[in-house]
């Protein structure tokens, strides 16, 4: 690997640390059911790419924002812990800014 390919090398952390994020206080576009299968939401606690479901002592905790819109919770809940998803509301939702 040449010295200049190496100086261009950008962790995820990094990449991710300057999205910025325009949260929609008054609309959540994902919603959860918090009395769901224990199992199936450590599914999500380990799925989602920006942490944001978190099992502790038997309660779900969630907050949308700061979502990357990947969908991923989407997919592997197939109904039993999503309630709702959708995107954000236009102008609202996350900002990518590297690549
Ligand atoms: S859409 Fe992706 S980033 Fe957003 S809550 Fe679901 S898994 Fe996490």
């Amino acid at each position: 690997m040449s010295g200049q390919s190496a100086a261009l090398r950008v962790s995820v952390e990094e990449k991710l640390g300057v999205d910025k994020f325009h949260v929609d206080e008054s609309y959540p576009h994902i919603e959860v059911d918090k009395a769901a299968d224990p199992a199936d939401i450590m599914t999500l606690v380990r799925a989602c790419p920006a942490g944001l479901y978190k099992y502790s002592e038997g309660a779900l905790t969630f907050d949308y924002a700061g979502c990357f819109e990947c969908g991923t919770c989407r997919v592997l809940s197939k109904g039993k812990v999503v309630s709702k998803w959708s995107f954000p509301k236009g102008t609202f939702g996350v900002e990518y800014r590297f690549g």
